[in-house]
Formats: C-alpha cells, structure tokens, sequence
C-alpha cells in the first residue's frame, strides 16, 4: 500500500487553510488521495459531514475526515455489541494467535505506519518508530501471558476440601476508548488490544488531528484476523462524542489531558461503570553526584525532546546534584544545541515540529513568560518557522521560579527547567512537590540506592539510568500515574484485569451453613467458631 505523496504536492511551508481539500482542485495533498479514502471509509459516519486534517509538517491539505453523530455512536456500539458476542465464546488460543498475527503486520508494515505518523503529527522518524515497536511488544506481551491472566484460577475455599472456589475473568462487554494525537498508532492500539484478548468488543475516538492513524490501527487489526464490527472507529469532537461514548460504554479507557480526566471520571462515576485515566504530568529526572554524566545527559536529551516533548512520560523538570551541575550542564546544552531539526518525514532529524498552533502557542507562552520573569535561556527558546509551521526548538531554561507558568505547569512541548540541588532529601520533595504524579528518572551508579530513592518519589514509573523506556517497553510491569496523573493502569496483570469483571464461583460439598443433625443455632455457632479457632492455629488464610 502507498503512502507517497501525490506527485502534485510541494514542501512550500503554506500553512493550514480553511479550504476543503477534497473541493479545491489547487490543494496539493501530502498522502495519496486514495489510500486517504481507503482509510476514512472506516469511521462510522452518516453525517455526510466531513472535516479537513493538514500535516504540521507543510500544512498541506491530508484528508477529509468524516464525521459521526450520536446516532452514529450508537450504531458504532450495536455493531460492537453484536460482534462481542461471538467473541467472547472464540478460545483464547485464537486471540492470542490473532495478536500474533498483528505484531508480525505491525513490523512488516513499519515503514508505512511510520510515514502516516510522521505526516500526521509532524513528529521526527525516530520517535516515530517507538510506535509500531511498542504495539508490536504489547501484542507479543499480551498473547504470551493470556493464559496467565485470563485462565480461571482455584482460590482457597473457607471449609477446606469441602468449598471449591474458582474465579473466571469475564469480559466487560464493549470498552469505550478516547485516545489523544501524541502517539496516535500507539495509544489506538495498545489499551484496545488486552480488551480485544480479554474478550471486549471496542468503540474508539482517536484524537480529530490524528484520524488516520487510528484508522490505520483499525485496518491492521482486520488484516490481522479480527472479526468485523470487534473495533469501531467514530470521528467527532471530544465535547460532543465524549458523552454518548460513555453512556454506552461498559468500561471506559481515556488518555489526555488532566482536564478532561476530571469531566470524564465524573461522567463515568454517574453510570457507576469503571474507568482508567492516563493524563498528564511534570516530570522530574534526578541526577545524583555520582550519575555516569554522558548517559544522563543523553537520557536528559532524550527525556526531554522526545516527539518535542509532546509525550506523557517526558522530562520538563531536572534535579542536579551541586557538585556535578556545571559538568552537566556543559554537556547536556551541548548536546541539545547539536540535534537536527529537520522537516519532513526521513531519517535523520533529531526532533520534529509540534503538532498544531496550539501547541506552539502554549510552549511559546511558556517560555516567553519564564524570560520576562528572569529566567535564562541556555539552548533554543524560539519557533522556527523557516523550519515549519509549528517548530520550536529543543530548549533548557535555567533560573526557573515558582511565580513562572512552566514552573509547575505541563507545557508538553520541548522545554525543560534546570535545577541545583544540595541534598537528596530536598531533591525528592522538590521533584514531588506539586499535583502531578506520572513519571521520574534517577541518574547514579548506586542503583541500590537509586532504588531506594524511587520508592520515596510519587510517580507510578521511576526509571533509573533511562529516561521512560525502561518501564514503558517492561510490558509486564503497570504504568500510570498516581495524584493528578491518572486512575488505574495500563500495562502488565493491571491492564488487562481493569476490562474484565472477576467472577467468584463456588461449590459446597457434604456441609451447609446452617445447623445440621438437629443442632440449635447456639451449638452451631459454638462448633463454626472452634473450627475457626482451629484454622487460625494451623496456619490457614
Ligand atoms: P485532551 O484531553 O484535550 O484530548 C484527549 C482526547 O480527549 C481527544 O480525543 C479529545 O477529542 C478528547 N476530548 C476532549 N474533550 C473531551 C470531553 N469533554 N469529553 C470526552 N472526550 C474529550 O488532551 P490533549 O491536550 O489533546 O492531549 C495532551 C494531554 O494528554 C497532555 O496533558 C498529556 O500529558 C496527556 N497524555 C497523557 C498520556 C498518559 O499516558 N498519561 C499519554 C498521552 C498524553
């Protein structure tokens, strides 16, 4: 399948215009029209309405995205509820097997999918290619360890040898999925895929600026195997689709902004059904007198300008020990100062341009307000738009106050703040301070101290010597936040049981719970607690 750019476009730097691209014989698109077309065709949409998407690369035109109506999400959850049906009876050595199949596709694919990300959030090759490589480690994750997670397992009994209990994972039903535009391949797929495993049918919304991607997710799927009508796609604004989502939703996945976390939890909350909230942070590394200073510096560059800082787990806040400051200092803006930045979507640049206007605008703000308070600039601090419309450099700060809005806010661009530190303790409660509780990294040769350190620091994820990869690419450990950066987890035994219901059946033999052989109620109860005595002594749970 092609993913070139139609032969009459051009890299002319126009930025995004209000025309329809589909009506406009002078628009220059950056996809092939009709690989566009093969993917809309997949959002379930009556409307007839259909909204234009520009790459943040050029700002050319890149597809109409149509869009779905209440009555169009309604129909997107009976063809889900019709399609779950079946699947949850298919053995969970054919889903495994099908997830099996979607890696294999996902790596053969990579150069495509790495193209459509690239054009659609701008973001540089390499950091597109985390993408594929971390659906492909999750699907190989969740199909090696099904049995594992979903098997129905023997609990102990309280009369033993005598009450036999087990306990089944029943799947939720149909799991509402409302994703962002960062990682868009990614976040489509690997909270839907231990859904699909655990035997949900799924209604996703990806983010407006990145349909294609999601929807690219949704063809793979079905190339892969999965039956039609298991993974709906709907296009719309959040405000509007957010709520007849989570109406029909039986269990509701959600990754964005803290914001709309809050409105969605308080929606879910009404309905009493379950939710998991992956939402922002201000996450801090830690380098400690003793860190190797080259590979934090070059987790520092990477923590820090990763998809231009546009990814939940990145570093905006970094803790350095006095004694090692100005050495890493030095090293650290030396490397900031020496990436490429580069359009366009080939190998080669270290980061790319930020996703939209917005985007420019908040990181812009941000650093334009840390300047007018005293803060230094030490690498970048200004857009590129020779570069692009949405470029901003990759940039440190250093003087950073708490009257300053990066100082506690996310900017989620490519801005990061240094700070000195005297003693640890004071670095761990600096780097807790605030709502936030995502993400945080600790740099030193001591890993047994780093350890001991991590379980101080309110993150869900520390990683030591590794900036976020560590934990994100662990696939049998949780991620989430703790505080304002979420509810539940993704990832491991906890991503997977969140879309399942546990089920306790039990079987009782020979005795009842009630008086037997014509006894009184206070014999009875005289009997139940010598036994119970009796078990507490021989160990029993
Ligand atoms: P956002 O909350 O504005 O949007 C995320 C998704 O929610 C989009 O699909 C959007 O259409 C939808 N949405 C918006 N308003 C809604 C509403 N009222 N009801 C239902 N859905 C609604 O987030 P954003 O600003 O576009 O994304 C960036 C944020 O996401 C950052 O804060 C970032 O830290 C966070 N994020 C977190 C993780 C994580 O795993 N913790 C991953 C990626 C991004």
């Amino acid at each position: 399948m092609s993913v070139q750019p139609d032969p009459s476009s051009s890299s002319s730097g126009q930025q995004a215009g209000p025309a329809d691209p589909e009506h406009d014989p002078t628009a220059s698109y950056a996809l092939d029209p009709a690989y566009v077309r093969s993917l809309t065709a997949r959002v379930v949409s009556t409307t007839g309405e259909s909204v234009p998407t520009y790459t943040p690369i050029t700002g050319q035109p890149l597809a109409m995205i149509p869009q779905s109506s209440a009555a169009d999400v309604k129909e997107a959850f009976a063809r889900a509820r019709r399609a779950q049906q079946a699947w949850s009876r298919t053995s969970l050595a054919h889903r495994s097997q099908l997830l099996l199949r979607l890696h294999d596709l996902v790596l053969d694919r990579q150069a495509e999918i790495m193209d459509l990300i690239c054009w659609e959030s701008g973001k540089a090759r390499k950091h597109a290619y985390d993408e594929p490589l971390h659906v492909a480690l999750t699907a190989r994750y969740y199909a090696r360890t099904a049995h594992q997670h979903l098997d129905t397992q023997r609990r102990v009994g309280v009369v033993p040898g005598l009450t036999r209990v087990e306990v089944n994972q029943v799947p939720k039903g149909v799991v509402g999925i409302i994703a962002p535009w960062n990682y868009p391949f990614d976040l489509a797929l690997i909270d839907g895929l231990p859904a699909l495993l655990a035997g949900n049918a799924v209604v996703t919304k990806p983010d407006a600026q990145t349909m294609l991607s999601g929807l690219l997710a949704a063809e793979l799927l079905e190339a892969a195997g999965f039956p039609e009508g298991l993974w709906n796609v709907v296009a719309g604004p959040g405000r509007e689709l957010g709520g007849p989502i989570i109406e029909r939703s039986d269990y509701l996945c959600f990754t964005g902004s803290t914001a709309t976390g809050k409105l969605i939890a308080a929606q879910c909350a009404d309905r009493l059904i379950g939710c998991s909230l992956e939402l922002g942070g201000k996450n801090p590394i830690l380098v400690l007198r003793d860190a190797d200073l080259d590979r934090a510096a070059e987790g520092a560059v990477r923590a820090s300008f990763s998809s231009a800082g546009q990814l939940c787990v990145s570093m905006e806040r970094m803790f350095v020990a006095d004694q090692v400051y100005d050495r890493f200092k030095a090293k650290f803006v030396e490397q900031t100062k020496a990436m490429a930045l580069r359009p366009g979507i080939e190998w080669g640049s270290d980061m790319g341009s930020l996703i939209s206007q917005s985007q420019l605008d908040t990181v812009t703000a941000h650093v334009d307000d840390a300047v007018a308070k005293g803060a230094t600039v030490l690498a970048g601090g200004k857009a590129r738009p020779d570069l692009g419309p949405y470029f901003y450099e990759p940039t440190i700060l250093e003087g950073v106050t708490p009257d300053m809005t990066c100082f506690g806010n996310e900017t989620f661009g490519p801005v990061i703040s240094l700070y000195r530190f005297h003693d640890e303790a004071d670095a761990v409660s600096r780097a807790n301070a605030g709502e936030y509780g995502l993400n945080a990294s600790i740099y030193s040769k001591d890993t047994k101290r780093a350890r001991l350190l991590a379980r101080q620091i309110k993150c869900g994820t520390v990683n030591i010597n590794e900036a976020f990869g560590a934990t994100f690419a662990s696939l049998d450990s949780p991620m989430g936040g703790m505080r304002e950066s979420g509810m539940g987890r993704r990832q491991g035994a906890e991503g997977i049981h969140r879309y399942t219901e546990s089920q306790a059946v039990a079987v009782q033999k020979l005795i009842r719970f009630s008086p037997m052989f014509g006894m009184s109620d206070e014999t009875f109860a005289k009997v139940m607690t010598a036994q119970t005595r009796l078990m507490t002594k021989l160990g029993r749970v």
